[in-house]
């Protein structure tokens, strides 16, 4: 038996094979590069190379790319063998330190909104140090940003880095305050836990809807669906089971700490959680397990689904993004202490966090906005799509006590002094859990759940760096300059308690009295990626996120450009199938069987004259369910042309959302409910329960 132990990291260039394999001049520079962010060393670039180049070849490589991260939400690559021709006519396998830090992919269909066509044509891609090389089918790969010639960004790693930088520099700030020296860097941390559909490769190629679309567009509910509640954390079926132990051991020999697995909510439907780690590597991670996940289920004649809604009718899925700030000596700021010191500090993160999700809600909400998503978020299943904080009762509590100079717990009557007095122990266990919270503290760190199953990790965690960052510069701000720290502290978080408390909500999100209630306390309640996505725009959000340096202004437009083309595309696409299986399929077959029907009752009248009541019935029922379906059809196609004549961006969403998706509805209701009164012989493709059970 191979031990995961000796091939856990064996294709990734990481510190152990760095160390190994570097001059230890070279080896220092490229850590203090990676560790501390210090500029790299030009010539440290040529010996990293050729190092990377040896290693890559010894375990047969013949290619490198450069692996990026365009707007697109996958990951690109171009890919470049090692040969270069020798005089004497053979081949020398070289690698230039030049080609490690810099690329041109010529880049020109990417989507830019553009800002390419305004600077500068071409995009250049550049070495990201701070994630390691790996290989993977023969290929070396080398993580990198994606920038225009003119420096801005154009992918999803750039602003990443940036609003890491920005968190960064802003608690440092605020850790000087509280009298810390030590710290150097102050880095966000997250787990994404990835949910995912498992369905049989042979049924998946039957469906155009799944193909083209990722989820189904048509499918009326089998008997059973996920009422009996027996599939979460149930046994894992023997199929399943060896699907993920190969993805497991493909994921480590990445170097992916892929930790817990188990059956979700939905039939055939699964999750998967690594270890946390730096939100940059954990965003390149999950880039890469999203893939692998897809390409180890070909090899086990199933289809990996990562659309948020894959099925109507039961759970979709998501990606829950725990996140923390920790500094490089190891604490976690969203840890509360043993001390009244790190107490006050870790109240000081916590109010940040609070403030920056009320001021920011619109942000986080549009950071996870797709045309997948927004059929899952308020659909009793994922949280709603008003954003708001689970803090757990005795933390409330906690704060009500600061906010109101009131006495906390039954022992101690006095009232809580911050950096004087201890805070309780919060229990952290899984008793105080909500898990319809959009936005949960849970005991060291915070679990953002609106992230749909197939977006990067990155623009969620954008929106949530710069929303802190941009509180906690505030907070820096005002108590750089008080006399009295301790007390300017105190008066700072319990106003800001009471400022911001409306965004705490402990109770049911899934309940409608909750949306009423948050309407009334003046919360969004942004519905569709048409009502969020223009938000960014907002000049508030235009200033933060500039102020910070995160995003320039043109950066902000293209990508709000970009996002909601992306959200017309992809429901164009799904009207376009609708149409085509509309047509060419499910009518054709529901007319067969009415015909076949038909013919049966002058059959059984040719022999011996019968009422044939029922089949003049069902006769009449599908006849009318043919023309309802080519009316619905019809009003579609009506739509889909006028889309096409809509120029602007935004009401071309606004269309989508008010006139192509209703329509959408209206054919899959008609279709839906003649897929109930037709024989299953005669159905065109594999319906919901072969999918949902068809994996033994
Ligand atoms: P749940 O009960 O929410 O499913 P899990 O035990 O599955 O919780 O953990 C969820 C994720 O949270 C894992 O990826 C885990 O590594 C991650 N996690 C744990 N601690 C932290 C932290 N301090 N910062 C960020 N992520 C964390
Ligand atoms: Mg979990």
């Amino acid at each position: 038996m191979e031990k995961i132990t000796d091939y856990f990291g064996s294709m990734v260039f990481d510190d152990r094979v760095m160390k190994a394999r570097l001059p230890e001049k070279v080896y220092n520079s490229l850590k203090e590069t990676i560790d501390k962010g210090t500029p790299l060393d030009a010539s440290v670039a040529d010996s990293v190379a050729s190092a990377m180049k040896d290693w890559a070849i010894e375990k047969g490589c013949t290619h490198y790319t450069h692996w990026f991260q365009p707007l697109t939400g996958l990951t690109a690559e171009k890919h470049d063998s090692f040969i270069t021709p020798s005089p004497d006519g053979r081949v020398l396998m070289e690698f230039s330190g030049k080609e490690l830090v810099k690329g041109e992919p010529d880049a020109s269909s990417f989507p830019s909104g553009g800002l390419r066509a305004t600077f500068e044509a071409r995009g250049y891609t550049a070495w990201d140090p701070t994630s390691y090389a790996f290989i993977k089918d023969g290929t070396l790969y080398i993580p990198t940003a994606f920038c225009s010639y003119t420096g801005e960004a154009l992918d999803k790693k750039v602003p990443l880095l940036r609003s890491m930088d920005a968190i960064n520099k802003q608690a440092l700030r605020i850790l000087r305050l509280f009298g810390n020296d030590k710290v150097q860097v102050v880095k966000t941390s997250v787990g994404p836990e990835q949910e995912y559909f498992l369905v049989p490769a042979d049924l998946y190629a039957q469906r155009k809807d799944l193909i083209m679309s990722g989820r189904t567009l048509f499918g009326a509910m089998p008997p059973k669906g996920q009422e009996m509640e027996d599939h979460y954390f149930g046994t894992i079926k023997q199929k399943v089971s060896e699907y993920m132990a190969d993805l497991d051991k493909e994921l480590w020999k990445l170097g992916i700490l892929a930790k817990t697995k188990h059956n979700e909510v939905a039939p055939a439907q699964h999750e998967l959680a690594p270890i946390y780690s730096t939100t940059n590597i954990a965003t390149d991670h999950n880039q890469l397990t999203m893939e692998v996940m897809q390409k180890v289920a070909k090899k086990h004649g199933l289809v990996c689904l990562l659309h948020e809604k894959p099925f109507a009718g039961v759970n979709g899925s998501g990606k829950h993004n725990n996140w923390s700030i920790s500094t490089d000596t190891g604490v976690n700021l969203l840890s509360p202490g043993d001390t009244p010191h790190e107490n006050a500090q870790f109240l000081l993160f916590l109010a940040a966090v609070i403030k920056a999700v009320d001021d920011y809600q619109d942000l986080l909400r549009l950071s996870v906005a797709t045309a997948g998503n927004d059929h899952r978020l308020g659909a009793n299943e994922a949280p709603p799509a008003v954003i708001s904080i689970f803090l757990g009762d005795e933390l409330t509590a906690v704060l009500d006590a600061i906010e109101n100079d009131t006495p906390y717990g039954g022992t101690k009557k006095e009232k809580m002094q911050l950096g004087v007095d201890v805070l309780p122990k919060f229990r952290k266990d899984t008793t105080d859990r909500n898990r319809t919270s959009p936005f949960a503290f849970t005991g060291n760190k915070f679990e953002f759940r609106m992230l749909g199953s197939s977006n990067s990790i990155s623009c969620a965690n954008i929106h949530l760096n710069a929303a802190v960052a941009e509180v906690l510069k505030q907070f820096a701000d005002e108590l750089e300059k008080a006399d009295d720290f301790n007390s300017a502290l105190h008066e700072l978080i319990k106003r800001t308690i009471r400022d911001h408390k409306r965004i705490i909500f402990n109770g049911n999100g899934y309940d409608d009295a909750w949306i009423a209630e948050a309407e009334q306390r003046g919360l969004l309640n942004l519905k569709t990626t048409a009502d969020a996505m223009p938000r960014i725009c907002d000049k508030k959000n235009v200033d933060m996120l500039t102020s910070h340096g995160i995003f320039t202004e043109a950066e902000i437009y293209s990508r709000c450009d970009i996002m909601l083309e992306n959200y017309v595309k992809a429901v164009n696409i799904e009207a376009l199938t609708m149409i085509d299986m509309a047509r060419k399929e499910i009518i054709p077959a529901v007319t067969r069987f009415t015909a076949d029907t038909a013919s049966a009752v002058s059959v059984k009248n040719s022999v011996v004259s019968v009422a044939c009541k029922y089949e003049k019935r069902l006769i009449t029922m599908l006849s009318d369910l043919i023309d309802e379906m080519d009316e619905a059809v019809t009003a579609l196609e009506g739509a889909v042309a006028e889309l096409k004549t809509i120029d602007s961006t935004i009401k071309a969403s606004e269309f989508v959302r008010d006139s192509l998706l209703p329509k959408m509805d209206s054919l899959r209701a008609a279709a839906d409910k003649a897929e109930t009164v037709t024989s299953e012989d005669y159905w065109p493709f594999p319906t919901y329960d072969k999918l949902l059970f068809g994996v033994k």
